[in-house]
């Protein structure tokens, strides 16, 4: 382990002495420190590596194994995160660390969540200014709480030089951590896997209320969207649809909501999510909220005003056509929501 990962660790790296130390300390024991970034709160033995392969206890202290270490990084269009109203139609510098602190069986980016290998290494600096160019810098892929330090590190880089910062996450971290991390965030797009708790147990080893308490932890205090991948047969009871639609309506803000079709990945082998189901849970979702899209099939994906109908964002792909009006509609001058519109 190299004196970078010494440093940069929860408890006792840059920000020594403050909040984040004492939700080390707490959870420690004899012989063993409790990693308190995320609710998982691993208890680790010297040696160990917590659950999200990405921190581990190093002579008592819990670090990050990962620091530096960049598992992908590309120039994606926004609209892949997936964000719909937020900058439509940028580009935005995307990278990954490795690791994930849940396990669901369908990870479509196992590879890196699952999984540790040696990156490629990268300081803050080199990635803000990687990230120069593009809307700002999004940490997305694997899990990217757990690369807590590198962003918490890199954000205030990448805002001081004018860019926007993004995170697609799981939304399982403890909320000291985020409640640090939400003034350098302008954007956050949150998967919530499914509206069962015993979903969240069985497929992703995690629980739903640690995820909706960040939802509403974030609402209205940073671009918010939010991200449901449906599996036929685990997670698509339309009660559960209508109960999810209904428990975004109430958190008061608009938050799009993508549902996108599951394809087998990983260790789930069941069949594609059939578009017609999709399509009504579409439906059903879109009785309460304004702004529900599609994803991985076609057709879905555009933005409609919510008051006249008029289609003022087509998506084919990641191509965009606005025909927005300085963020209103062409049609009946109705204010869309979003955020560089
Ligand atoms: S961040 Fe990793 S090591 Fe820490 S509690 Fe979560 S899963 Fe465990």
């Amino acid at each position: 382990m190299s004196n970078n990962e010494d440093r940069h660790s929860v408890g006792a790296g840059y920000q020594q002495g403050d909040e984040s130390e004492r939700y080390v300390r707490e959870g420690a024991t004899a012989g063993t420190a409790a990693c308190l970034l995320c609710p998982q709160h691993c208890p680790l033995r010297p040696g160990q590596i917590g659950r999200c392969r990405a921190r581990g206890n190093k002579e008592g202290a819990v670090v990050s194994l990962t620091y530096g270490e960049v598992a992908a990084m590309h120039l994606d269009p926004i609209e892949k995160k997936p964000l719909y109203h937020f900058y439509p139609g940028s580009d935005i510098f995307s990278v990954a660390g490795y690791g994930c602190n849940l396990s669901c069986s369908f990870c479509q980016n196992h590879e890196i969540s699952q999984a540790r290998h040696e990156g490629h290494r990268v300081s803050p600096a080199e990635l803000a200014q990687l990230a120069g160019d593009s809307l700002g810098l999004c940490f997305t892929y694997s899990e990217p709480s757990v690369w807590y330090e590198m962003i918490r590190e890199t954000a205030p880089l990448v805002k001081a030089q004018g860019g926007k910062v993004v995170l697609v996450s799981n939304g399982t971290l403890a909320g000291p951590y985020l409640e640090d991390l939400i003034p350098w965030i302008d954007a956050v797009n949150i998967d919530i896997k499914g509206f069962n708790q015993e979903f969240y147990q069985k497929f992703c080893g995690g629980e739903l209320s640690w995820v909706l308490e960040n939802v509403e932890r974030l609402a209205g205090r940073v671009y918010l969207e939010v991200t449901t991948l449906i599996i036929p047969g685990a997670n698509d009871d339309p009660a559960e649809i209508r109960g999810l639609a209904r428990w975004l309506e109430d958190l008061k803000v608009t938050v799009p909501w993508h549902l996108s079709r599951y394809f087998p990945a990983y260790r789930l082998n069941l069949p594609p999510t059939e578009p017609k189901a999709l399509e009504t849970l579409w439906q059903i979702a879109r009785e309460r909220l304004p702004y529900v899209y599609l994803g991985n099939v076609s057709g879905g994906s555009s933005t409609f005003c919510p008051r006249c109908g008029e289609e003022v964002i087509e998506r084919e792909g990641y191509v965009i056509r606005t025909r927005l009006r300085e963020g209103h509609c062409p049609q009946c001058g109705t204010e869309i929501f979003g955020v560089g519109m």
